[in-house]
């Protein structure tokens, strides 16, 4: 059985934020053989559509032997019965986004799956859990660490840590 390590970026601005990525994870863990490594949960404006609703970010790391397009489906799966809608074209709200980061350091460019994923590494949101969890990464396609493309992000958005204790009601 082939053991796969995959980053899995966690995003959601509709609802009960930590609800939902509290689920999401739940059922995340049912793919795995370990238990998921977690960074801390993040709050970010969002980017590229306007809405006063914030996102809250998390990267998981997972061990799994399943391949990416079956991964890919059981993520898809669990958008869904966490009561994602998507709303056309683009950017949107959304109560949750599953996307994969990293998977091993396969390279894959599909018409429903590129990994790794094609813009997240551009983003604070995804750089800044990805170096508090596995800052010696390498992303495969750049060759570099992930504390090395923070260090020259051009993303300037503020990714503040979300201390899930001090929004009991959240
Ligand atoms: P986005 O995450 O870009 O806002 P969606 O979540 O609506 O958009 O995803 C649309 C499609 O993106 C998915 O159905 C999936 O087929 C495709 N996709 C391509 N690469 C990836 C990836 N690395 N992780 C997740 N989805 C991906
Ligand atoms: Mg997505």
């Amino acid at each position: 059985m082939q053991l796969n390590t995959v980053f899995i970026l966690l995003g959601t601005n509709l609802g009960n934020r930590e609800a939902n990525l509290r689920d999401a994870i739940t059922k995340i863990t049912e793919l795995c053989i370990h238990k998921p490594i977690k960074s801390s949960v993040y709050e970010t404006l969002p980017i590229g559509f306007d809405s006063d609703l914030k996102f809250l970010n998390q990267v998981i790391s997972i061990v799994t032997s399943l391949d990416p397009f079956e991964l890919l489906e059981k993520l898809l799966e669990i958008e869904l019965l966490l009561g994602r809608e998507r709303q056309g074209k683009g950017y949107s709200s959304r109560t949750i986004d599953l996307d994969i980061v990293y998977f091993n350091s396969d390279i894959i460019q599909s018409e429903t799956l590129t990994v790794p994923h094609p813009r997240l590494h551009l983003r604070r949101f995804t750089m800044v859990p990805m170096v508090e969890i596995a800052p010696d990464f390498i992303h495969p396609v750049l060759g570099l660490s992930q504390t090395r493309i923070l260090s020259q992000l051009e993303d300037k958005n503020e990714v503040r840590n979300y201390d899930i204790t001090d929004h009991p009601k959240d």
